[in-house]
């Protein structure tokens, strides 16, 4: 897409540039070390190490314009290793619903990376029907403490991260969307058990937690007791607005492209078979109506707004993009893809093909299933009623 630049946004795009290639990891750094600084010299900028941050809270007050170049830049290099936990899901829920002795203490150490966070959302038996969820908590008498049990599951790196922001159930007695509270706590503490879950691509990222009398004081709870379903759905708009990866994918079609077309195909390659070619230009339109819709939402984003139901429109395509091209790369890959795992043959893109593949069959299920973003875009974008 051809976003026509002024000659301050052209500006803007050369002081990005300069700073990523002045701040490039050396081979032979320490890596952590890298990462702090990194971060520590992007905020110097001006709020660069919190770009979707409000102005209000040190974020840099960006065009929607500057906000895309950001995103178009940041897809071509090596950025610092970040969870979006922290930064991208529970800031915002802070910010909204915290008061201001809890944004004090939480959010100079997420700005920081000093802490890492996890979401502990998903239960076994609550995912996309969320509100089901049933981990406890019980106030204690006086009214100090929660005492908190249950079962977290599909714990995005509960294994690193140093607290949890968790749903739990404070009352049973009313419809399932009342009576949940939003509860921060800990990770390294008795009563808590981490167990891996390796996925399909053979990666140790999830994890199920089990929750056994943990005690939270009560300045850990966010905002009002039973009320924590609407900062929880707030929380998902952010998080599926993140997951949709449009730049990445951008970048990755160029690659496949370029990997496609190093495959010969009698005299020619596999860039110049009409159906390999139909299937990265229908990849290639659906990508550029994507960008067009992540423009509109950096947009209002820029503008103050919270991510709306649009967000769920960006996961839905944005996840189902990169599946996509996952699999044209197995396709170009071919028998060689099937290697994965053993010492590489064939093509050198070919390794690594059938992880990324396998690993991308959990993009359309996490941050709520493409059902479910169905769902949402039917009822709250195309304003349909449910059927009786
Ligand atoms: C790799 C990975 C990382 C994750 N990380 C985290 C994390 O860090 N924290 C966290 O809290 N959770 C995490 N999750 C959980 C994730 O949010 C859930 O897996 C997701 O919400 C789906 O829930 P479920 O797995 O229970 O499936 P279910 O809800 O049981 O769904 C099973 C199938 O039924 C379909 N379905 C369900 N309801 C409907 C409906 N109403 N209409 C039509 N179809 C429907 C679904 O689309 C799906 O295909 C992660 C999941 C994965 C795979």
């Amino acid at each position: 897409m051809d976003i026509e630049l002024s000659t301050e946004d052209l500006a803007f795009r050369d002081e990005v540039r300069a700073f990523f290639s002045e701040n490039e990891y050396k081979p032979g750094e320490d890596y952590n070390q890298w990462r702090l600084d990194w971060f520590a010299k992007a905020r110097e900028k001006g709020g660069w190490d919190i770009p979707k941050w409000p102005t209000d809270f040190g974020g840099p007050g960006w065009s929607p314009t500057q906000h895309y170049i950001w995103e178009q830049e940041t897809a071509v290099v090596n950025l610092p290793w970040d969870m979006p936990f922290g930064i991208g899901m529970l800031a915002p829920v802070l910010m909204a619903y915290g008061n201001k002795e809890q944004q004090e203490r939480f959010l100079p150490d997420i700005r920081a990376r000093k802490v890492n966070w996890c979401q502990g959302y998903s239960e076994p038996g609550a995912g996309s029907d969320l509100a089901a969820l049933k981990t406890k908590a019980v106030l204690s008498e006086d009214g100090s403490h929660y005492t908190v049990n249950g079962t977290k599951m599909w714990t995005t790196m509960a294994q690193i991260a140093d607290w949890i922001f968790c749903l739990t159930r404070t009352d049973d007695s009313g419809i399932k969307q009342q009576g949940i509270t939003f509860l921060l706590f800990p990770m390294n503490q008795q009563g808590i058990e981490i167990k891996p879950i390796i996925t399909l691509g053979g990666a140790h990222t999830i994890n199920t937690v089990f929750i056994t009398d943990v005690k939270v004081p009560v300045e850990n709870r966010i905002g009002e007791e039973g009320k924590a379903w609407t900062y929880a759905k707030g929380l998902l708009q952010h998080e599926r607005t993140g997951l949709a990866g449009i730049s990445r994918s951008i970048i990755a079609l160029e690659k496949l492209k370029n990997q496609a077309g190093t495959v010969k195909r009698g005299n020619a390659t596999l860039m110049d078979e009409p159906g390999f070619r139909a299937k990265v230009a229908e990849l290639e339109v659906d990508l550029m109506a994507a960008e067009f819709t992540e423009l509109r939402s950096l947009a209002s984003a820029s503008a103050g707004a919270a991510p709306g139901p649009e967000s769920s429109i960006l996961k839905l395509k944005g996840t189902e993009i990169q599946q996509r091209i996952q699999k044209l790369t197995v396709e170009a890959g071919g028998i060689y893809s099937a290697a994965w795992g053993a010492k590489p043959v064939g093509p050198s893109f070919a390794k690594g093909g059938m992880g990324g593949y396998l690993a991308s069959r959990a993009y359309t299920i996490y941050g709520g299933a493409s059902e479910v973003q169905k769902d949402v875009i039917a009822k709250n974008v195309l304003g349909l009623k449910r059927s009786r």
